[in-house]
């Protein structure tokens, strides 16, 4: 079944074709390591991973690049002014940009991990690919598409007539929305800087083109450098969050196109803004969540995952504590199908009669179909659940409970938000209703009703079950 994709440069929804048959090149732009990674963040980078997966899925072979960005992205990154984001974190730390650099970097590897993603082949930093950003650099003025002040360089936008084709902004737009003062040194105010010259930045090189100052590398030069680096002048698909898009994506296309003289990416896809309790997360209003904080809270990164995947990566996602408390219930809900399925299998319950081959085919085929269309992970997991509906009344024949596994190895497979298959001994996990007495008992006792806490901890206790309060969140133990 073709793989269709919304492609944000044509605004339409398009088939997947890569331009090698059978294999398809990603790139991602990364993280700006200069703080903790948030959940935010974390939308966009756990939608580019069920892509890869989903596309690995469907048989193809995949190449995925995700670059690190340590330096050259300013702080006021939508006009292009500012201070570099790692200087600015270095000068309220009074730590180097280099070990801040490193330690979020690492940070970022953690937060990968424990949310289940599938490492991308390439992870380069910035700051390993300034000779590789001097050679388009050096093209580009070569051409007459940049051009020289002070030691600056700047990409002459009027010289790329297909400027703005991305985002649609037009010049009085961005004269408009201007929020500094006016840069002299450009010849028009939507150029954009290549290279900047500065001595009292920390990270700085002599100049990696002829004729130059030294200095650091501009944000967006970074992307097309390690872009064209791993994966050629051409690639099939460039993600990024909606945020990214103007300036960043418009620039990479200009100054890659200018140098290359052929379509950098044929298909550009945009996960939008996470919402936090229904308004845009930020410091300021209390709604910023870092990846550590959610799983601080007790929520494990599976539990984070399937909360941030759940809504199609387009579709705004509104995240919130009873969000999170659903993904726990919902992972319960599979897990305990699966196990039961898996006893099935291994000859440990009343095997029945029931063939699930059938079932297990057309859920697979309902998954495929939805996630083909734009990636649907609501309505792929629908499907996964729909399934589970029919598993759990079902009374399967061995044969038919392993074809129902493969089945749900493979929504794991993509997805990767349900964990591995249970073990088919592990009875001392809860049955999913008290699971869901444990989460209402939970939330009672956040907005402090007591006397609805206490009778459902009665309830648990009535069933055989106690609650285990540890730092790490509550869970139920055998009585
Ligand atoms: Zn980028």
């Amino acid at each position: 079944m073709p793989i269709r994709l919304y492609n944000s440069l044509t605004r339409s929804l398009e088939e997947l074709q890569p331009l090698v048959p059978g294999k398809v090149t990603m790139y991602h732009c990364g993280p700006t390591v200069y703080s903790s990674p948030h959940i935010g963040n974390f939308r966009s980078f756990l939608f580019a991973d069920v892509l890869r997966r989903f596309v690995e899925d469907q048989g193809y072979q995949v190449t995925q690049v995700m670059n690190v960005t340590d330096v050259g992205h300013l702080t006021l990154d939508d006009i292009e002014g500012g201070e570099d984001k790692l200087e600015a974190a270095s000068r309220k730390t009074g730590r180097t940009a280099w070990d801040i650099a490193r330690q979020y970097e690492a940070e970022f590897h953690e937060c990968q991990q424990k949310l289940m993603v599938r490492l991308p082949h390439h992870m380069p930093r910035a700051t390993d690919f300034i000779p590789q950003m001097g050679r388009i650099i050096d093209d580009l003025l070569q051409q007459g598409v940049a051009y020289q002040v002070n030691g600056n360089v700047y990409f002459a936008v009027a010289r790329f007539p297909g400027y703005g084709k991305l985002s649609g902004k037009v010049l009085d737009e961005l004269e408009a929305g201007a929020r500094v003062a006016v840069n002299d040194e450009k010849q028009d105010p939507r150029d954009f800087a290549l290279w900047k010259t500065d001595d009292k930045h920390q990270m700085q090189w002599d100049a990696p083109f002829r004729g130059g100052a030294r200095g650091f590398p501009g944000w967006h030069i970074e992307c097309s450098a390690m872009s064209m680096h791993y994966l050629g002048p051409q690639i099939d698909i460039h993600t990024g969050g909606e945020d990214n898009m103007f300036p960043h994506h418009e620039c990479e296309i200009a100054q890659t196109e200018a140098h290359t003289h052929r379509r950098f990416v044929s298909i550009w896809m945009h996960a939008r803004h996470l919402l936090v309790d229904g308004t845009k997360m930020s410091k300021s209003l209390g709604n910023f969540y870092t990846v550590a904080d959610i799983l601080q809270q007790g929520y494990t990164g599976l539990e984070l995952r399937y909360t941030l995947i759940r809504v199609q990566y387009r579709q705004s996602l509104n995240f919130t504590q009873k969000g999170l408390d659903e993904a726990r219930a919902a992972i319960a809900r599979v897990q305990q199908c699966r196990q039961r399925l898996v006893r099935h299998r291994d000859g440990l319950e009343r095997v029945g009669g029931d063939d699930l081959a059938g079932p297990a085919a057309q859920a697979n085929a309902q998954f495929t179909a939805v996630m083909s269309d734009d990636l649907n992970v609501s309505e792929a997991l629908a499907a996964v659940f729909d399934f589970v509906g029919v598993c759990n009344k079902a009374q399967p024949s061995a044969a038919g409970a392993s074809a129902a596994l493969a089945a749900f190895l493979r929504f794991e497979d993509v997805l990767g938000c349900f964990g591995p298959e249970p073990k088919p001994d592990a009875t001392n996990e809860a049955p999913a209703d008290l699971q869901l007495k444990l989460l209402a008992r939970n939330g009672a006792r956040r907005s402090k009703d007591w006397a609805t806490a206490d009778r459902l901890r009665d309830e648990i206790a009535a069933a055989g079950w106690k609650i285990v309060d540890a730092p790490t969140g509550a869970r139920l133990e055998k009585a």
